[in-house]
């Protein structure tokens, strides 16, 4: 039976992007040598950390001015980099998540936060709007998209400040002005590669300017000079980044992925507001492109572990909701085609004529 892969993260990946990722496993270039066992330093290797770094620029659009680098550790370790690199005094913090929420903790151990709004009065339901951001703080944080609840920021804020953004889950399912952010960054493992790599989009003035010293391995500074070579960095999920971002490029680049997130977004969205065992969690303003949250009516709530097992039964896989909000998630990432969400729709449809 054909699966549809739902999963929140680690999550699905295109199939080429996958066999491009074993076959130099197996056999690097040619060399007959694995991926795994040849040194980051080879001459071999240089060229694919080049390759990726100029792909991101490319399909960003990303201007001169900032540095792209790769890092371990996830993006929760950025939760502690980035105020360790830019919080002098006083950082903003935009509060619509457990990500966000643990951005923030990260950043009063290193001075005042304001946290500007929150959305947790609700459940996280939606994106807070209205909000001032203090012209006086070193930089506003933001969650561009909240995996577990199903909202999104889909436009590029205006701010008076650096914007730093963690957009692990929607990075490059849209065009962004790279621009308006100081530092864009996120975990590989959602929408960009195998679990292992960093990203970090930097602006490269801001780098620097605090007064605090900072450890080599935690200062960016350290790792935009080395060209993420400082020591060794995650050589295969790089490896399967490169192979991600020259299918995203062949398919017609962010322009493209943001179409179709667009189509498979609203297919699903429409079914969840039409079938009468579904609601949506998020506010319709909000909702997100990647992660769809949907539960059953109050009415119907006590067929939620036989909905699973009938999806399950069908080929669904990973589209159990988060704990934190319960019901289903489906997730949709770049390599999600039409016809998973097709299939999907089609389980709401059975399920709702046999109830
Ligand atoms: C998954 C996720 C994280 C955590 O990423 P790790 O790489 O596991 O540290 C942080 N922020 C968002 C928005 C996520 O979706």
């Amino acid at each position: 039976m054909k699966k549809y892969n739902f999963n929140a993260g680690p999550s699905i990946l295109p199939r080429e992007v996958i066999e491009a990722t074993a076959q130099a496993c197996l056999d690097f270039n040619g060399s007959g040598l694995s991926l795994m066992e040849i040194s980051h330093r080879a001459k071999d290797f240089q060229p694919v950390v080049d390759e990726t770094v100029a792909l991101f620029k490319e399909i960003l659009n990303i201007p001169e001015g900032y540095s792209v680098i790769f890092l371990g550790g996830g993006a929760s370790l950025e939760f502690c980099m980035i105020p360790y690199n830019f919080l002098e005094k006083k950082a903003a913090y935009l509060n619509t998540g457990v990500w966000a929420t643990k951005a923030e903790k990260e950043a009063k151990l290193f001075g005042e936060v304001v946290e500007i709004a929150s959305s947790k009065d609700k459940n996280f339901t939606y994106i807070p709007k209205g909000y001032e951001i203090p012209a006086d703080a070193d930089y506003l944080h933001i969650t561009s998209n909240n995996t577990i609840y199903g909202t999104e920021i889909l436009e590029d804020i205006d701010s008076p400040i650096p914007v730093i953004a963690d957009m692990s889950s929607d990075i490059f399912s849209r065009p962004i002005d790279v621009s308006k952010y100081g530092m864009i960054y996120g975990g590989a493992q959602k929408n960009l590669s195998m679990a292992g790599v960093t990203f970090v989009i930097v602006k490269d003035e801001l780098l620097g300017k605090v007064s605090r010293q900072i450890p080599t391995m935690l200062n960016y500074e350290t790792h935009v000079k080395k060209g993420s070579m400082f020591n060794t960095p995650p050589v295969v999920p790089i490896y399967c980044a490169l192979q991600n971002l020259k299918w995203i490029k062949a398919q017609g680049g962010v322009k493209e992925m943001e179409r179709r997130a667009i189509e498979r977004s609203e297919l699903l969205y429409a079914e969840i507001d039409r079938n009468k065992l579904f609601v949506g969690t998020a506010e319709k303003d909000s909702r997100s492109r990647m992660n769809i949250t949907f539960v059953l009516k109050d009415e119907y709530k006590d067929l939620e572990a036989e909905f699973l097992a009938f999806a399950t039964s069908k080929g669904m896989v990973g589209v159990k909701g988060h704990r934190d909000v319960g019901g289903f998630r489906a997730s949709c990432y770049n390599a999600m085609s039409l016809e998973g969400v097709k299939a999907l729709i089609a389980c709401m449809q059975e399920f709702e004529a046999a109830h």
